[in-house]
Formats: structure tokens, C-alpha cells, sequence
């Protein structure tokens, strides 16, 4: 491993971390985070710009006359879990929990933007993207860019690393899409209520939602060609507050995820085409409602190869998997790759095995009550982030 020489001590920024862990705040309402954020930026002398989508704060780092640009992203948000770890630095909230590392992602990225700031080895400007809101469709990566991001902030490219459930210190990518759309349904079906001894008196909205919920299990294969990966899960089911009352409506859910607006759009179309049959079948009449929270993320090729580069220097090429398989989960960094080119990548933070004494007794993985971000791989993300900006902006 090559890392970035300053990072052999990140003491500091290893308390950075667990202090954001233990002080979490949900979408949107990240203060103290980002003015943790902003605070240290200008310590270092990157000029700060704050109150970007509400919490979002962009540091922007100038040297020498280079015109050239890059953006790197980290996100700042926590979900709203309990937290099952006993460990000094566990939240401080009950209800909210660092349970997806964006915590460690902030760190990282502070710690790469204090290198720069001090070593200045570069030429052109360092654009450093702490964004609100990524979780639970909150889009905020999407209200910064429709806030104007990239014209307030040039970037010629930008980048993004999350942590994952892959072995310590390593990367994986690949130079296509990465992560899928996600989208949420629901058919709403409307019948006639009645009392559930009398069924012939109404016209009863659950029997087709059922009948629904059981064709859609089938429905992917159905309209997406068998070489590509789509999901669609029915999770949720809704009829009558009693058991002995047949509702006027009753509805189904769930979320659908794809790897193309094309497939997005067959899905969305045969979830309305079977809503309306069946429904009809049952004398009822259906209504979807087709929420697409996030579209895919897709890397870009060049982009994706200058990434895996310097993941190869960095680490040394043994520990980057540069042809990672797309995985179904979703991340609203998908909007600033619709905008500008770039790279989105996993960095390894354990598969799971991570423990520290007073760890939770669940598996170390995202979105669980026992994760925690692991604080040896601060100095890697940190020294990818760096010799990125470097190679980005290198004198010519
Ligand atoms: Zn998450
Ligand atoms: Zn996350």
C-alpha cells in the first residue's frame, strides 16, 4: 500500500468520526455536522460555502493558474435506527444511528481535504462536496444539483466512495452501472364495502389486490430480457382496519429496482396493465402510483478506469476489483453522475466480521444495528481521494 505519507497518523480524524458517530442527525437536518464541516474547512484555509440544499456545504480549494476542475463527494446523513452498540462513541440519539458510515465517509474526506489544503501539490481547483440527505429517497445529491451545483462549483468530473461490505482496504467498481434505480408503487384498488358476512351486498377490493400481489411475482421476467437484472418486491398489503368488514379500497406496494430508464418504463407499464385487469376482473378499478426515487448509478468509463488507476496505486492492484457486479441497492450520487461524469466506487470497511470490544451482537453491515464504520480505512479512502485530485490536476 501507498498511502499518502501524512495519513501514517489520523488520530484526529479517527475522533472526528466517532464524534459525527456519536451525534447523528437525519436528512436535511444535519447542523451540527455541517457546521463541524464547515468549521474545519476554513481552519485550513478552503473557502466555504454553506447552506447549499439546506445542510449540503461545498469547500472550494484554488491553486496555482490551471483551469482544470474535480469534485469529490461525501454524504452526511444518518438513519433513523437504534443503535445496539455499547461502545464509547455509540449515538448519543436514541432513534437515530450512523448505521450506512456516513460518518466515516465525511471523515475521509476531510482528512484528504486537510492534506490538500496544506500540501497545495496540484494545479487547478479542488471542489469538496458534503452533501444532506442521501438516505431514504431524500434526494439531496438531486436538490444540490437543481440547486446549481455544477455551475456554481465547475467540476469536470466528480467522484464518490461509499464503504461495503468487502474485505478491509480494498475497492471494487466497474465502469457501468453500478447501483440500481430504485422506485416505489403502489396500486390503490377501489371496490364497494360491505360487511364480510354479506360479500354479494359490495364489491370486495382485497380479493384483487391479493390476486395482484401474486401476478407481479411474475411480471419481471415477463417484460425485461433475461440477460439483464431487474427486481420487483411486493411488501406491503393493506385491506380493511377489521376482520369483518370489506373495505371501499385496499392497496399493495413495494419497491422496484432496474438498471435503465427502459426497464423502469416496461415495468411501470405491465404493473399498470395487470392493476387494470385484474381489477376490472374484479369489478373494481385500480389506480398506480409510480414514484421513481433514484435512477440508476452509472459510472462512466473514463472516469472509471482513472479511478481504478490510482485504487491500483493506492493499494496495489491485487485489492481492486475493477468489474464489481452491479449490486440492487440505490444512491442518490446517481443524480450528479446524470450531471457530470465521474465515478462512484465501494471502498471494503470488513464482510462483516469488523468488531470492536462492546460491538452489537449483529453482523458489521450497512443499514444494521450493529454496524459501525471501520476507522482503518480512513487513511485509504482519505489517500485515494488525494492522489485523485493530484492525478485529476497535475501540472502539465
Ligand atoms: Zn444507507
Ligand atoms: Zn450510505
Amino acid at each position: 500500500m501507498k498511502l499518502v505519507d501524512s495519513f501514517a497518523d489520523v488520530a484526529r480524524f479517527v475522533a472526528l468520526r466517532r464524534d459525527i458517530h456519536m451525534h447523528p442527525e437525519l436528512g436535511f437536518e444535519e447542523h451540527r455536522t455541517s457546521q463541524i464541516v464547515a468549521e474545519k474547512l476554513r481552519e485550513w484555509g478552503v473557502e466555504v460555502h454553506a447552506g447549499i440544499a439546506g445542510t449540503g456545504v461545498v469547500g472550494v480549494l484554488r491553486n496555482g493558474t490551471g483551469h482544470r476542475s474535480i469534485g469529490l463527494r461525501a454524504d452526511l446523513d444518518a438513519l433513523p435506527l437504534q443503535e445496539e452498540n455499547r461502545f464509547a462513541h455509540r449515538s448519543r440519539h436514541d432513534g437515530r444511528m450512523h448505521a450506512c458510515g456516513h460518518d466515516g465517509h465525511t471523515a475521509m474526506l476531510l482528512a484528504a481535504a486537510w492534506h490538500l489544503a496544506q500540501s497545495r501539490d496540484f494545479d487547478g481547483t479542488v471542489n469538496f462536496i458534503f452533501q444532506p440527505a442521501e438516505e431514504m429517497g431524500k434526494a439531496g445529491a438531486l436538490k444540490m444539483v437543481q440547486e446549481g451545483l455544477f455551475e456554481r462549483f465547475p467540476c469536470e468530473a466528480v467522484f464518490a466512495l461509499h464503504n461495503f461490505a468487502v474485505p478491509t482496504g480494498r475497492f471494487a467498481l466497474n465502469p457501468g452501472p453500478l447501483m440500481a434505480s430504485s422506485n416505489t408503487w403502489k396500486v390503490t384498488v377501489h371496490g364497494r364495502g360491505t360487511h364480510a358476512s354479506q360479500p354479494h351486498t359490495g364489491v370486495d377490493p382485497v380479493a384483487a389486490v391479493i390476486d395482484l400481489g401474486q401476478q407481479l411475482q411474475t411480471l419481471v421476467p415477463k417484460v425485461i430480457p433475461s440477460t439483464e437484472r431487474a427486481l420487483l418486491a411486493v411488501t406491503q398489503i393493506q385491506g380493511s382496519g377489521a376482520p369483518n368488514v370489506i373495505p371501499d379500497e385496499a392497496w399493495v406496494g413495494g419497491t422496484v429496482r432496474t438498471f435503465s430508464v427502459e426497464a423502469t418504463d416496461s415495468i411501470e407499464a405491465g404493473i399498470r396493465r395487470l392493476a387494470d385487469g385484474i381489477a376490472a376482473a374484479h369489478g373494481c378499478r385500480a389506480e398506480l402510483s409510480f414514484r421513481r426515487a433514484s435512477p440508476p448509478v452509472v459510472n462512466h468509463a473514463k472516469e472509471a478506469a482513472f479511478a481504478a488507476d490510482v485504487m491500483r496505486e493506492v493499494v496495489g492492484a491485487e485489492r481492486v476489483d475493477d468489474a464489481f457486479p452491479a449490486v440492487m441497492a440505490a444512491e442518490d450520487f446517481a443524480h450528479m453522475l446524470r450531471a457530470r461524469p465521474g465515478c462512484y466506487a465501494f471502498i471494503g470497511n470488513g464482510d462483516g466480521g469488523h468488531r470492536l470490544p462492546e460491538h452489537g451482537p449483529g453482523p458489521c453491515i450497512i443499514h444494521n444495528t450493529s454496524f459501525d464504520f471501520n476507522d482503518e480505512i480512513i487513511p485509504i479512502g482519505a489517500s485515494y481521494f488525494v492522489r485523485l485530485a493530484q492525478k485529476w490536476l497535475a501540472r502539465t
